[in-house]
C-alpha cells in the first residue's frame, strides 16, 4: 500500500496533494482528480469510436416514412415540417454512411431551418428526432451567444453542451444533433439605429457559420472562460446536424411584399394568386431570411428550410389528448399513482383550448391552464384516501380557472 504522507504525489502527473482536489490511493500509486477526468475522457473517446458503427447501422434502418411515423406519435400536425425533417435527417445519416467509401460523390450537409410562431413545436420536433435516432442532443439559445471577447457565451459553448450531453464521448457527439433556438435574434438589423447590436448579431452569425459548415473546433469541456487552463477537446463538426429555429417576427410582411411584387411583375393568373394570408410562413424562401437580416453565407449553410403552421383549435385539442405523453395522459397517470381514476369531461377540454386561444397562449399555455384547474385537486387528493374517482366537469374547471391569477397566465 502506498504511503500517503506530505510528499504524496499523483503517479501520472506528479501533482502534489495540495495541487489537487482529491488524491486517490491505490496499491502502489496515487491518482489525482484531474487525471481521473482525463482518463475517463480518453476511455469514452476510445469506446465511442468502437460504438459508432452500431449507431450507424441503427440509424440506417430508419426510412423517412418510419421517422415521420415516430414523429406523429409525439407531434401533432406540422406535416410539411415533419416530412422535410425526416428526409433531411435520413439523407444526413446516409451521407455519414457513404463517407466511408472515399470515392463517392460528396453529399452536402443538410442543416435545417425551422420557421414558425413560438410554441408551435419546433423544439419538440428536434428533440423527438434526436430521441428516435439515439444520438446526443442539446438545445442552445442563440440570444446568449456573442462574438468571442464580448460578454456572453462564445459560439463554442454550443459544442460544450453537446459534449456534456454525450457524456464526453467525442465520437458520439460528432454525430449528434444541436438545436439552436431563436436564431432570428442574431439577425442583422440594417434599419436598427443601435450599431453595437448590429455588429454583435452579424459577428455571431459569422462564428456560427464556421461551426455549421464543418470544422475542427477546440472545445472547453467545462465551458465558459472561467477555467482558462482547462484542456481543450477537439471536436469535428462536419457530421453534426444543426437544426435552427426561430419565429422571425415580422417576416410575414417581407413574404407578403415579395409575393405582391411577384404577383404584379409576373401577372400571376387569378387562381394562382389565391394566397393563404393567415399563414404566410408556408411561402417562405431563403430570400426572405436574407431580407430579415441573416447573412447569405449562413443561409447557404442551412440548405433545408421548412415552416410550422400556427396551431388552430383542433390542433390544440389534439395536443391535449393525442400525443403519447400528452398533458391529459400525464395528469391521469399522476392521479393513478394515488389510485384515483381521473376523468376529464369533453367540454372541459374545449374550455382549456378556448382559453389558450383567447389569451393567445398557444400550446405552451395549455399546461398553465391545466395546472390552474388541477392545482387544488393535486393538493388535496394525496390526503383524501377515500377518493377513488375524480370527474373534472366544466363548472369545476371554470371555478378553479377563475380563482387562478389571470394576469399571470396572460404574461406566460
Ligand atoms: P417552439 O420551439 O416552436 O417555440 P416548443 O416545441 O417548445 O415550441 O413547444 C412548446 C410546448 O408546446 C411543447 O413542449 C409541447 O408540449 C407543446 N407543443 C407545441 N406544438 C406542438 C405540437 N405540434 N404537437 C404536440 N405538442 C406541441
Amino acid at each position: 500500500m502506498a504511503k500517503q504522507n506530505k510528499e504524496s504525489r499523483c503517479s501520472f502527473c506528479h501533482s502534489g496533494k495540495h495541487e489537487t482536489l482529491m488524491l486517490i490511493e491505490g496499491m502502489d500509486a496515487f491518482i489525482c482528480d484531474k487525471c481521473v477526468t482525463q482518463a475517463n475522457q480518453l476511455l469514452a473517446q476510445e469506446l465511442g469510436t468502437k460504438n459508432t458503427k452500431n449507431i450507424q447501422t441503427a440509424i440506417s434502418l430508419l426510412k423517412p416514412l418510419e421517422i415521420k411515423q415516430h414523429l406523429d406519435q409525439y407531434v401533432i400536425g406540422q406535416d410539411d415540417a415533419k416530412k422535410v425533417l425526416s428526409v433531411a435527417v435520413y439523407n444526413h445519416y446516409k451521407r455519414l454512411n457513404q463517407k466511408i467509401d472515399k470515392d463517392e460523390i460528396e453529399i452536402e450537409k443538410s442543416n435545417i431551418m425551422l420557421v414558425g410562431e413560438t410554441g408551435t413545436g419546433k423544439t419538440l420536433l428536434a428533440k423527438t428526432i434526436a430521441k428516435i435516432l439515439h444520438v446526443p442532443f442539446c438545445i442552445c439559445d442563440a440570444t446568449v451567444l456573442t462574438e468571442a471577447g464580448y460578454v456572453g457565451e462564445d459560439v463554442e459553448s454550443i459544442l460544450t453542451r453537446l459534449l456534456q450531453a454525450a457524456d464526453y464521448d467525442v465520437a458520439a457527439a460528432e454525430r449528434g444533433i444541436v438545436y439552436i433556438d431563436e436564431v432570428d435574434k442574431v439577425a442583422r438589423k440594417s434599419d436598427n439605429p443601435s450599431i453595437t447590436r448590429d455588429v454583435s448579431g452579424e459577428g455571431v452569425q459569422q462564428a456560427l457559420l464556421k461551426i455549421l459548415e464543418g470544422t475542427v473546433v477546440n472545445v472547453p469541456p467545462q465551458g465558459g472562460r472561467k477555467h482558462p487552463d482547462q484542456k481543450m477537446i477537439p471536436v469535428n463538426t462536419n457530421n453534426i446536424l444543426f437544426i435552427c429555429g426561430g419565429a422571425f417576427d415580422g417576416i410575414e410582411r417581407k413574404i407578403a411584399n415579395r409575393l405582391r411584387t411577384q404577383a404584379v411583375g409576373y401577372k400571376v393568373k387569378k387562381d394562382e394568386a389565391v394566397l393563404d394570408l393567415k399563414n404566410l410562413y408556408k411561402y417562405i424562401t431563403p430570400q426572405d431570411l436574407k431580407s430579415f437580416g441573416l447573412i447569405p453565407e449562413l443561409i447557404g449553410r442551412i440548405p433545408v428550410l421548412s415552416h410550422l403552421n400556427p396551431l388552430d383549435k383542433e390542433s390544440l385539442r389534439n395536443i391535449l389528448t393525442a400525443p403519447k405523453n400528452s398533458l391529459i395522459k400525464q395528469y391521469i397517470k399522476l392521479f393513478a399513482y394515488e389510485d384515483v381514476n381521473l376523468v376529464f369531461e369533453d367540454d372541459v377540454l374545449d374550455f382549456i383550448v378556448d382559453k389558450a386561444m383567447e389569451y393567445k397562449l398557444g400550446a405552451r399555455g395549455l399546461r398553465s391552464i391545466c395546472e390552474a384547474i388541477m392545482l387544488d385537486a393535486m393538493f388535496d387528493t394525496p390526503t383524501q384516501t377515500d377518493v377513488k374517482e375524480l370527474h373534472i366537469n366544466l363548472d369545476y374547471a371554470i371555478e378553479k380557472f377563475e380563482k387562478a391569477d389571470f394576469k399571470k397566465l396572460q404574461a406566460a
